[in-house]
């Protein structure tokens, strides 16, 4: 998958934000999808999905990314109240050679831990979803 491409409505994101398959929410409103990453690089790996079609950066609306990044540093403030990470990192990937492998833009909040090893983009373990419901309960009460 390049830069350049046609939207594919049945990317995995996509069937999220239909409700087709089951996230674990941290915050919804009319514009964007935040949820638990299912492969978690670190422990509270949030993900931030706005609800307009797009597949990376490059051919977002401008209004849209202003929106979803707004809305990014909003919960990572609340990443970090919930969870004290000693961090966090802010992702985002542009095409399969830069590391995305989900082709509808959104944007990775990483907490870092300086006890913790971080698990490699995309090489997280399925998480259990019991834990990845608590945390989002802690992230979403600091909202
Ligand atoms: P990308 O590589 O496109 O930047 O990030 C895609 C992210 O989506 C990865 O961090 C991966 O762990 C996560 N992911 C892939 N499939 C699912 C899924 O079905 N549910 C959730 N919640 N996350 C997913």
């Amino acid at each position: 998958m390049s830069l350049d491409g046609i939207y594919d409505p049945d990317n995995i994101f996509a069937k999220i934000l239909r409700g087709e398959i089951p996230n674990v929410t941290v915050y919804e409103d009319d514009h964007i999808l935040s949820f638990m990453d299912a492969f978690p690089q670190s422990r509270g790996h949030t993900l931030v999905v706005p609800k307009a079609a797009s597949r990376n950066l490059l051919d977002t609306k401008p209004d849209d990314l202003a929106y979803v990044i707004r809305k990014t540093q909003i919960i990572a403030k609340a990443v970090k109240q919930a969870l004290q990470p000693d961090g966090i990192t802010i992702t985002q990937f542009n095409g399969a050679p830069a590391g995305q492998t989900v082709f509808h833009l959104h944007f990775h909040i990483i907490p870092r831990y300086v006890s913790e090893n971080l698990a490699g983009h995309s090489q997280g373990q399925m998480a259990d979803m019991t834990e990845l419901s608590k945390i989002a309960a802690e992230i979403s009460a600091n909202l």
